[in-house]
């Protein structure tokens, strides 16, 4: 089942992922984004093929499971594992622990909050265009009975963006270190203020429900640290072929997806007409 995507996007190849890994991942700017967090401190993952349904052969038994890494030390590491599983897309855990190789990678996961291993975590929000009401593709129930959770449209990311823009002013009045990023589909906001990597499971559940009851379109499964995985920046969402892009605040506005030179990857521009 193929999703509906708004032109000029589409599934990237096995081939095209490699290219991509291979000559355009930006380590310099991916290892600058992440700093202070170092590689050696993180948890990466990745996910095969699990919505696109196109995979590495030799990796098919595990092409739906989320892969999780724990034990690189660099980010050169970090991409020839790319290189060898070629995935649709690939992740950081949000969580800092005392020692990662001992995350347990639980399923529930309000429980790393009470877990001894657990430091912190990066609180964030995912802005995905499924989550807006649109007069064509109507609620997010309406597209998951068509089988489209994940399909979206022009007009859902436009007003995505424009709620990323708010909520990001909104947070403001609260945090002072935020960054956003292009995710491929919609947006994500990282704080990265100390107080909101402590902040208990129960006050990112509030504070999620709070902001969600403003209007936002927002995950609070992100928000309230259910789930500790956020795309990378700078990697490849191979659902749309576009580059999971950091944006200053001020050019997100004007952020077109589809035109966008730094979030188009060159793989994709070579093999137009
Ligand atoms: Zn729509």
């Amino acid at each position: 089942m193929a999703y509906i995507l708004p032109e000029g996007m589409r599934y990237s190849t096995l081939f095209e992922r490699h290219a991509f890994y291979k000559d355009e991942l930006q380590l310099s700017k991916l290892s600058k984004w992440m700093a202070p967090r170092k590689a050696e401190d993180t948890v990466f993952a990745c996910i095969i093929g699990r919505n696109t349904g196109i995979y590495p052969r030799k990796h098919a038994r595990i092409a739906s499971d989320t892969v999780l890494f724990k034990d690189l030390v660099n980010y050169g590491e970090l991409q020839n594992n790319l290189l060898e599983y070629l995935p649709e897309g690939a992740y950081y855990d949000r969580n800092l622990y005392v020692d990662r190789l001992k995350c347990a990678g639980c399923k529930d996961l309000s429980r790393c909050f009470r877990c001894k291993n657990f430091l912190g975590q990066e609180l964030a929000f995912d802005l995905d265009p499924e989550n807006v009401d649109c007069p064509i593709h109507g609620t997010l129930a309406d597209k998951m009975k068509q089988r489209q959770g994940l399909g979206f449209c022009e007009y859902e990311f436009s007003i995505v963006r424009e709620k990323t823009v708010e909520l990001y002013d909104l947070l403001s009045k609260k945090f002072s270190d935020m960054r956003i990023v292009y995710s491929g589909r919609g947006f994500h906001v990282h704080v990265l203020d100390k107080e909101a990597y402590s902040m208990k499971y129960s006050e990112r559940k509030r504070f999620a429900n709070q902001i969600k009851g403003k209007d936002y379109p927002i995950d609070a499964w992100v928000s309230s640290g259910n789930m500790r995985l956020i795309r990378l920046p700078y990697s490849l969402h191979g659902m749309v072929s576009r580059i999971c892009l950091p944006l200053k605040p001020g050019a997100v506005e004007r952020f077109d997806p589809v035109k966008n030179k730094q979030a188009v990857p060159k793989f994709f521009t070579s093999s137009l007409p």
